[in-house]
């Protein structure tokens, strides 16, 4: 290990020029394998922007590495003064470097190492609340990260997680949040959790379904909403379907069985949210 590759304080700028440091290969884990993300609690985010979005949220940043184009960039060096003042390592690395912890050829020039924030079933309080999504077993990491992104747009309270779901801290995931993972709370429940707390919501509770038998632009949709959707391959399942008050259908015309759940999440979420929704 080189001089500059050893492990120092939180807070302070290191410079790695070697794939082997051990906060390169910890990066590597993390982005590779949920277990490390587990087990650390951490997560990696790719790019500036999500950087902005985690500073101006508040999350917990470990590591902030930047390659050699971010320590040129004004909007990059305020982030990394930012992380540096709540005690993250700034990593300073080549490019690549960068492709190395992230493996990829073509690496964002920012790359973070956040605190995962992820709420559980006691936290959910429905006062107040616009709607919380519930995705019954998602699988697909975009289709997560598309719907944590929708429910930004529309101003949704939060998404819960219910039962075996795919990571919403996977880099894909976080992609395909756009930083919107920063700004809409997240909670993981068990179906059985999930159930007790549809049983007692104040408001609407509807899931959707392709038996549904109302079409999803008649209900009233009274705040706070509670919108089940359906795994991607299994749809609802019956006691989950049971849990709902109304059952809804997006209408469909061509040969096409369903729709992709995250589409099927945002016909729904604009729909729910239309009357509060203004140019
Ligand atoms: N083969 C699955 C099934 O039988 O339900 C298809 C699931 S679909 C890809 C994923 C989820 O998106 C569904 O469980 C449902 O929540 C929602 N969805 C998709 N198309 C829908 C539609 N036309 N009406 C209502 N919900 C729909």
């Amino acid at each position: 290990m080189s001089q500059t590759d050893k492990p120092q304080r939180a807070g302070a700028v290191k410079q790695i020029t070697s794939h082997s440091n051990p906060i390169v290969k910890e990066i590597k884990g993390l982005v590779a394998q949920r277990k490390h993300r587990t087990q650390s609690g951490l997560f990696v985010a790719e790019g500036l922007k999500l950087a902005t979005d985690a500073m101006a949220a508040g999350w917990g940043v470990r590591y902030l590495a930047l390659g050699p184009e971010a320590r040129d960039n004004p909007v990059a060096q305020k982030a990394a003064a930012n992380a540096k003042a709540r005690g993250a390592l700034i990593l300073e690395v080549s490019t690549a470097v960068l492709a190395a912890m992230t493996r990829k050829d073509n690496p964002q020039t920012v790359v973070g190492v956040y605190e995962q924030q992820i709420l559980s079933a006691q936290d959910i309080d429905p006062s107040g609340a616009t709607v919380w999504i519930a995705l019954d077993r998602v699988r697909d990491p975009g289709n997560l990260g598309t719907i944590i992104r929708t429910a930004d747009a529309v101003g949704a309270s939060g998404v819960m997680l219910v039962g075996d779901c795919t990571d919403p801290f996977a880099v894909e995931a976080v992609r395909a949040t756009m930083g919107s993972l920063f700004h809409v709370p997240l909670a993981k429940l068990t179906k059985d959790q999930f159930k007790a707390l549809a049983g007692k919501w104040p408001g609407t509770v509807v899931g959707t379904h392709l038996k549904g038998s109302v079409d999803y632009r008649t209900p009233d949709y009274s705040e706070p909403v509670l919108l089940l959707m359906g795994n991607e391959q299994q749809g609802l399942e019956d006691d989950m379907a049971a849990a709902c008050s109304t059952l809804t259908r997006i209408p469909q015309v061509g040969e096409a069985d369903s729709l992709n759940l995250a589409v099927a999440t945002g016909i729904s979420l604009y729909e729910i949210r239309r009357k509060h929704l203004e140019l």
